[in-house]
């Protein structure tokens, strides 16, 4: 629902595309058939079922091409998250012989922070990396932390709310020269950062189709040859025994779209959203008043992601005000915004917890327009004059977490 409280849809521009995308209308084409006419089940012998075991396979095929991966390679899960699940308890319990250990960053997504904290109450040692102020683990830090009982090392390709693009080639490296596996999140690097698995040293990679403009509760691991992993769900013995469940195949025919469309169209759209991206940071930056960009600069930031800090500003207000105004934007990534607890990833870059409540997270989609960045940098400024004037946190007045929220 939207947030608007003048009745009627209020948010014309989105600008949160790293919540979620809207579906492009090509890929919704490619899936409506397997609602309505072809929908059999994968698994089944009649015609229907071929219809849709082919569709699947033909889809698999083009997740593959656009990760220079062979199709044996891609397992279809229900999204990010299952995909983070899958490849750190499947490949944890599948080694627990060999060693115990696993390296990840304090900046993960918490589908792979949690799930690391739930293998350490089953007895496994998990390190967490620092990152330095741009959000970056250096390989430095990696190459220290691996020892003979490391496993693996999940190490995020890029980051959800800041946009930091990770050198997983040279992190995936020095984790291969020291004999463990290479796990990345690429949820939100995919189709906007080159993932070209025989140039990459990786082991497993996670994507998840909602955030390319394909649809919701559907997404893939890549999984190298060779590379074990033990099933966390059990039943028929769906994708090779790893992952039970009859397929959703209107899901993973649309995945297979929006792989495609990504990797097709990728240069122009990245470089479309790298411009509105530059423009909003550099116009936004002049003419705000105690305004900060949390982040890299340049190429090693994502091309969609601009995330900003005002001083004496609480971020929940200033969505609200944004979104009367008609633009969707986030306080730090969708799935922290409903706890009033400061974003972990903005906390390990060593910001206060107070300064963190000012943030705000605007990113793109190809769908953006240069025009939409205009009309978003003339309403920001006002929005945030009239916020601090109501605001407690003034400059020359201390702040108080208690008076936050
Ligand atoms: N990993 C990252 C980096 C994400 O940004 C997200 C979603 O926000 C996920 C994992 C979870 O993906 P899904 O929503 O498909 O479960």
């Amino acid at each position: 629902m939207p947030l608007g409280i003048v009745g009627e849809m209020m948010n014309e521009v989105y600008f949160d595309n790293s919540a979620t995308t809207k579906v492009d209308p090509r890929v919704l084409d490619e899936m409506l058939p397997y609602f309505t006419e072809k929908y059999g089940n994968a698994s089944s012998l009649h015609s229907f079922g071929q219809d849709a075991y082919g569709a699947m396979e033909e889809a698999r095929e083009r997740v593959a091409k656009a990760l220079g991966a062979a199709s044996r390679d891609i397992i279809f899960t229900s999204g990010g998250t299952e995909s983070d699940n899958l490849a750190l308890q499947g490949a944890a319990y599948a080694m627990a012989g060999k060693g115990k250990s696993i390296i990840t960053s304090v900046v993960e997504h918490h589908a792979v922070l949690h799930t690391c904290q739930f293998l350490e109450t089953q007895g496994y040692k998990v390190t967490y990396l620092p990152v330095d102020k741009e959000g970056f683990v250096s390989v430095e830090s990696l190459q220290n932390a691996l020892t003979k009982e490391t496993t693996m090392v999940s190490i995020m390709a890029a980051n959800n709310e800041i946009g930091t693009i990770q050198p997983i080639k040279e992190l995936a490296e020095v984790t291969k020269e020291a004999g463990a596996l290479f796990h990345t999140d690429a949820v939100q690097a995919v189709s906007k950062v080159p993932l070209d698995m025989n140039k990459l040293k990786v082991d497993l990679l996670s994507l998840s189709a909602h955030k390319l403009h394909g649809p919701k509760g559907v997404g893939a691991l890549y999984l190298r040859k060779g590379v074990k992993l033990r099933p966390i769900v059990y039943g028929g013995g769906h994708e090779r025994g790893l992952r039970s469940s009859t397929e959703n195949i209107p899901g993973i025919v649309g995945l297979g779209k929006a792989m495609e469309l990504g990797m097709s169209e990728m240069d122009e759209s990245v470089a479309r959203m790298t411009a509105i991206r530059e423009h909003l940071i550099k116009r936004v930056l002049e003419t705000v008043p105690r305004s900060h960009l949390n982040g890299p600069v340049g190429e090693k930031r994502l091309c969609n992601n601009a995330h900003f800090r005002f001083d004496f500003i609480e971020g929940e207000g200033m969505i609200l005000h944004l979104d009367m105004r008609g633009f969707a934007g986030s306080t730090g990534s969708a799935c922290s915004t409903k706890s009033l607890e400061p974003s972990h990833v903005l906390r390990s870059l060593g910001l206060p917890h107070e300064l963190c409540h000012g943030s705000l997270r605007l990113s793109l989609s190809k769908f953006n327009t240069m025009e939409e960045a205009d009309r978003f940098i003339e309403a920001i400024g006002p929005i945030i004059e009239n916020l601090r004037k109501m605001s407690p946190l003034r400059e020359g007045v201390s702040y108080n977490v208690a008076t936050v929220h």
